[in-house]
């Protein structure tokens, strides 16, 4: 039987950035993936890095993320097309103004660098934007990437290190001998490992119950669109009108907003990722904030699935039992966490203390949660909310 340090299951941007921190130490590690490297939500996404603020437990994890993302190129040798150019949050009527001001207070009490500014301003970050703006929120911090090209980033990077990636590979469970997970069980037989990361995105809950642990994540589709590209607009990544919104390299404008479709998912198989009538939505709030964009074409639109947690933030569990088991999730905002996530994953599955305060990540705040949770939200499969 082939023998690791650490199985990682799941080769989205989590168990790369993961994959990538243990090999770089010199563990033994092997990545499973039920398809191919990156396939699923890692890229399919934004690419937006923020500041967290809506979770202050997530505020230290966004901080070292941001500080990783600036040489994050020359660590992993592979670009990922970082722009660093903050991002704002535009309103569109005094309601939203309002509403800004007071996250804009809250997150100044967490020592969040975020100003509001005024019309002209963000009209001068954004200058095709519609005249109906009356202000916004915004912080020089944080700023965008390609998703695609830094999951691939991770990847590679963790091969040039020793890591393993096997893609085609359903894990199928966990193995346990005397409370400690010795291997996981897939497809193609068993592998033997002294920890288990289990960052399978929304098939994560469904490997840890197969342990008898209860991980509260739900499975929604949310959908993204891109346009033919246009001469350069504006470089900050922006959220507005219910989207959010970034210029690429390239030129393409891409854009994605709620609600979430809530669905079911299986352990092995891919979710079925139809388009629906969301990108309708999308493509009309699109238009009522930068008018010009009318007669550009709408090249592509893709869905994706993320899971999102009660509090909507990160799962970062190290089992009390089994021991070696750890259970990771981003809750819908794994790319820009990825380089600080990866590198707590990969202490926390090699027996060391986190260089980053998780503590109130772990499961144990969802201890007095009610067992119909989703139901009583109503996300739950054929709902659309968020
Ligand atoms: C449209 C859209 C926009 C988004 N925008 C942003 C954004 O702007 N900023 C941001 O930070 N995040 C964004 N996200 C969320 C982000 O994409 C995810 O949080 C992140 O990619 C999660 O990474 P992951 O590795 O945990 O999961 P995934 O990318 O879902 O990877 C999990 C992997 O596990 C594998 N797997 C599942 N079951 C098994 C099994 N049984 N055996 C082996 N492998 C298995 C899957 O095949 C998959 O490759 C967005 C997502 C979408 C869909």
């Amino acid at each position: 039987m082939e023998n690791y340090d650490v199985v990682v299951i799941g080769a989205g941007v989590l168990g790369l950035s993961a994959g990538y921190s243990i090999a770089r130490q010199g563990a033994r590690v092997l990545i499973l993936d039920k398809g191919r490297v990156g396939y699923e939500a890692s890229s399919r996404a934004m690419g937006f890095q923020s500041l967290r603020g809506e979770n202050p437990p997530e505020i230290p994890l966004a901080a070292v993320a941001n500080d990783l993302w600036h040489t994050l190129d020359e660590e992993l040798g592979y670009p990922t097309e970082w722009t660093p150019s903050g991002r704002l949050w535009v309103a569109l009527n005094d309601e939203e103004l309002a509403d800004f001001r007071r996250t804009a207070a809250l997150w100044q009490s967490h020592q969040l660098p975020v100003r509001m500014i005024d019309a002209a301003e963000v009209r001068e970050l954004v200058p095709a934007l519609t005249d109906r703006v009356v202000g916004g929120l915004f912080t020089e911090r944080g700023g965008h990437a390609n998703p695609q090209r830094t999951t691939q980033a991770f990847g590679w990077a963790c091969r040039d290190r020793g890591g393993i990636i096997r893609e085609l590979t359903p894990a199928l469970g966990i193995e346990v001998r005397q409370d400690r997970v010795v291997g996981v069980r897939t497809t193609a037989g068993i592998v033997g490992a002294k920890s288990v990361v289990i960052c399978a995105g929304p098939q994560t809950p469904l490997l840890a119950k197969s342990i008898g642990i209860d991980v509260p994540l739900v499975a929604a589709r949310l959908e993204a669109c891109i346009t033919a590209p246009v001469p350069p607009l504006f470089s900050t990544a922006m959220v507005a009108n219910g989207l959010s919104v970034r210029q690429t390299g390239r030129g393409n404008i891409l854009f994605c907003g709620g609600p979430h479709e809530w669905v079911d998912v299986d352990l092995t198989s891919e979710p079925a990722k139809p388009t629906s009538a969301i990108v309708q939505g999308e493509a009309r709030r699109l238009l009522e904030l930068l008018p010009n964009l009318k007669s550009v074409p709408l090249l592509r639109t893709w869905a994706g699935i993320v899971e999102v947690s009660p509090d909507h933030a990160c799962i970062l569990e190290r089992a009390k039992a089994p021991e070696g088991l750890i259970i990771a999730s981003a809750s819908g905002h794994g790319i820009g966490l990825a380089p600080a996530l990866g590198r707590v994953i990969g202490e926390l599955a090699l027996g060391a203390a986190p260089s980053i305060p998780v503590e109130s990540l772990s499961l144990d705040r969802f201890a007095s949660l009610s067992s119909d949770w989703a139901s009583e939200r109503r996300w739950v499969a054929g709902e659309y909310n968020t």
